[in-house]
């Protein structure tokens, strides 16, 4: 196993505790943990408790999933509602270089509003970008008590960042004035992570695939912000049987559902190794076992179908 350095950092898990962790989540866990460990890294867990909708105690029963998993970490979890004020101050960073408008933008307004040409789909059209004092503070009277969002003002002429994914390859993708916090307080994920990623000296970031188009934003907040850019894995997600995105309505997908009905702890952990190629089927396994066979550039592209009636 290679030896732990504290020079090439670390790579992490950040799970949202809206619920608990089923085998999609699971399984990027476990990949996270891999790629780290195989680099030499040290592996960190961010909880993730920045948006209100949380449920009260997943953080612990994920934690405990992981623990049960097999995988271990170098540091106490840090959850992102004790960090508010790195987030604060970064936005005040971007405040000094001119770089944050507040936008009283509601979903409807922006659904509502011509788009530019050339603009990529969804992004936001710049409402409230070019406002002055005067409009600005008759539009945040006229929404009161709702407090406007803050938003990037990405400088003119910025090219969105393309990035070499470990996994995708070469990846492109848009960016425009992002909410940085929005209107209830809420300070937006795109910042939290960028600031905490950098703070916490995360230098890898292995994730599902479905945020890699969120990634040239990060980038682009980096840039602006003075921080160094990691390296990135973005995952395939793992499908339930109707070939959609695995989902709770897909039955027992969760680790306590799953210990319920018919696996042990070391059945998942099997489960997920035979899904990465790492293990035979019902070979009991250690996750230093499958470090030892873990090969980066050997993970399966696809995504992984789970069929719960399928043996294992
Ligand atoms: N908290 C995010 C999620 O659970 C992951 C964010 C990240 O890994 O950057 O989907």
């Amino acid at each position: 196993m290679p030896e732990v350095s504290a020079t090439i950092g670390a790579g992490r898990y950040a799970p949202s505790p809206s619920g608990d962790l089923h085998l999609g989540n699971l399984r990027t866990a476990l990949l996270a943990w891999l790629f780290a460990r195989a680099s030499g890294r040290r592996f960190l867990i961010r909880i993730e408790d920045l948006d209100r909708a949380r449920d009260a105690g997943s953080a612990e029963r994920q934690l405990d999933d992981l623990e049960r998993l097999g995988l271990d970490w170098d540091e106490d979890p840090v959850r992102q509602t004790a960090r508010i004020d790195a987030y604060e101050r970064a936005i005040a960073r971007l405040e000094e270089q001119g770089l944050v408008y507040a936008c009283t933008c509601t979903r409807r307004d922006i659904l509502a509003a011509p788009t530019a040409p050339h603009a990529p789909p969804g992004a936001y059209p710049g409402i409230c970008r070019d406002r002055t004092p005067t409009e600005r503070a008759a539009a945040a009277q006229a929404i009161a008590p709702r407090m406007p969002a803050l938003r990037l003002r990405v400088p003119e002429g910025t090219e969105a960042p393309v990035f070499t994914d470990r996994v995708l390859g070469e990846v492109h993708g848009d960016v425009d004035d992002l909410v940085l916090r929005r209107g209830d307080g809420t300070i937006a994920y795109n910042l939290a992570v960028v600031v905490d990623d950098a703070e916490q000296g995360v230098t890898q970031v292995v994730r599902g695939d479905d945020l890699a188009p969120s990634t040239p934003r990060q980038i682009l907040l980096q840039r602006l912000l003075d921080l160094p850019t990691p390296e990135y894995a973005h995952v395939p997600l793992v499908l339930g049987p109707t070939g959609a995105r695995l989902a709770k309505r897909d039955g027992a997908v969760t680790f306590a559902e799953l210990r319920a009905q018919r696996f042990t702890d070391a059945g998942v952990r099997a489960l997920l190794g035979r899904s990465l190629g790492l293990a035979a089927a019902g070979e009991a396994v250690t996750t230093t076992q499958l470090l030892g066979r873990f090969d980066p550039d050997t993970l399966p592209r696809e995504p992984w179908t789970w069929r719960p009636n399928r043996s294992v």
